[in-house]
């Protein structure tokens, strides 16, 4: 395994983490715990949960009971979040988080989803990022992070108002467009940056054949390829990847410890070929991203992409919504005046207009 600074924190964590939302039975307590303590074994630190993941946080607690009493010589590190937008939420939220996991404080407590600017200026005005401070003055929590869906640009100008020392965020070999600017921000002010979503929701595993070009070595799969895209990325620190069984951690394990390094000419080609490659695809660049009527156009084209890859309409409005944070009823979806600006300036010369009406078409089913 390879260890990585977190940032400016002097803390070491692997490079690989445990994403804790993927559990699939979560009424097999011990079975759960097991692949928690399978990965803590294979030299896996870092361990990344939510008090939304269902029973996550409390699956945790179990393996994290038997794994602290190999803490000092083994150290492993906690990551959940506070979605409250007010001090007393936040404190009630980290005090039940702490009581689930067994634990007297988190290493890295996350504002999480911050899903539009409006959110942050929300968890700022409301107090919810100053409790964060106290939180850590008062030794409850260790590090200050953030968790967002925002695009990079969005993302680059969060972290030039705070300085949160780390990010979490979805990057990938499929959508690394997107996040690019957020990843150069957080490193250049050295935060630690952690990786979610590392196969794109699925879809990298599920389209081997269109993915194959992320393979460097021989015998290589997809999801290792797309893995040690990431591993290769000198700016993150770690990859999440939601593991479900201990096979899994042993995959990820073994693309970790087989990883080796993927020149920079490569890498240009990897990222050039994505563009030849989905040629019907939205690759994130956000030159379209002038609309005068306000629609978040990258966003929209970005979900159609899973329409693309999945066969399903309904794939748009799920990534719109429990991506984006943007709901079926949401006014941005019916903004579009046709004018046409924003396909005159797509590189990827993408049928914009009639991809938003086709996901205004879905949106209306849902809601129907
Ligand atoms: S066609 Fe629609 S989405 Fe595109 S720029 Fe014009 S109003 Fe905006
Ligand atoms: S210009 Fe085209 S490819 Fe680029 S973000 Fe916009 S829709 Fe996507």
């Amino acid at each position: 395994m390879k260890y990585n600074l977190f940032g400016k924190t002097g803390v070491s964590v692997s490079a690989i983490g445990m994403g804790g939302m993927r559990f699939k039975d979560q009424s097999d307590v011990d079975g759960c715990a097991g692949i928690v303590k399978a990965a803590y074994d294979k030299g896996i630190t870092y361990f990344d949960t939510a008090s939304g993941y269902g029973k996550s946080e409390e699956l945790y607690g179990v393996a994290f009971n038997e794994m602290k009493k190999s803490r000092s010589e083994r150290p492993f590190y906690v990551a959940t979040k506070s979605s409250k937008p007010t001090p007393e939420g936040v404190r009630q939220d980290l005090e039940t988080s702490l009581k689930r996991m067994n634990l007297d404080y988190i290493d890295f407590y996350h504002v999480w989803c911050i899903i539009n600017p409006g959110s942050y200026e929300k968890r700022k005005i409301g107090g919810a990022i100053r409790e964060f401070e106290k939180l850590k003055s008062e030794g409850l929590i260790k590090h200050i992070c953030v968790s967002s869906h925002m695009t990079g640009e969005e993302i680059a100008a969060m972290l030039n108002d705070y300085p949160f020392e780390g990010l979490l965020v979805g990057y990938s070999a499929m959508n690394f467009s997107y996040r690019e600017r957020a990843l150069d921000a957080a490193s250049k002010m050295n935060a630690g940056i952690v990786v979610m979503n590392p196969l794109g929701g699925g879809i990298i595993p599920q389209n081997p054949d269109r993915f194959s070009f992320i393979r460097t070595q021989e015998k290589e799969s997809v999801v290792e390829g797309a893995l040690r895209f990431l591993l290769n990325d000198s700016r993150i620190t770690t990859t999440l990847v939601g593991l479900s069984s201990i096979q899994e951690v042993n995959e990820a394990v073994a693309a970790m410890d087989g990883f080796k390094p993927i020149s920079q000419d490569k890498v240009n080609t990897m990222r050039n070929h994505l563009k030849d490659a989905f040629n019907e695809l939205c690759t994130g660049c956000r030159y379209c991203d002038k609309c005068p009527a306000k629609v978040p156009v990258p966003k929209l084209m970005d979900a159609y992409n899973h329409t693309v890859l999945r066969g399903k309409d309904q794939a748009s409005i799920d990534r719109l919504q429990w991506h984006w944070g943007i709901t079926p009823d949401d006014p941005v979806l019916h903004a579009c005046t046709e004018c046409g600006i924003c396909e005159e300036a797509c590189t990827q010369k993408l049928p914009i207009r009639e991809r938003i009406k086709a996901i205004q078409k879905a949106a209306a089913a849902v809601k129907s």
